[in-house]
């Protein structure tokens, strides 16, 4: 048996975790490619600011990722420009996307 609690401390881990690691992938990026790096942008803080909602389809996202399946709805950080192109790590250029919108484009810009 699972309480609650450990259930609830081990989402909260991996949301940490799950930030920690786009954070430190994201500023790889940026200063492989000499772009603006914001230290304040995390995957909460852009899913709150856009309301958890994904910029390109606009279905409903979600920050949990405690499972290992593929979630088509899990919240990721999209830069309208990517990083490749020149684009910043910045507010002005960073949405909240569905992890399949994400591949999806991904898919057409690489
Ligand atoms: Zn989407």
């Amino acid at each position: 048996m699972i309480s609650p609690t450990i259930t609830k401390q081990k989402e909260s881990f991996n949301r940490k975790l799950i930030d920690s690691k786009y954070i430190s992938g994201a500023k790889r990026r940026a200063m492989n490619y000499g772009v603006t790096f914001d230290e304040t942008i995390t995957r909460k803080l852009v899913f709150e600011k856009d309301n958890g909602q994904c910029y390109l389809c606009k279905i409903e996202t979600h920050l949990e990722n405690s499972k290992d399946s593929y979630q088509p709805k899990l919240s990721t950080v999209d830069h309208i420009i990517p990083i490749s192109k020149g684009g910043p790590h910045t507010w002005e250029n960073v949405r909240n996307c569905c992890l399949k919108c994400n591949i999806t484009k991904h898919d057409r810009i690489y």
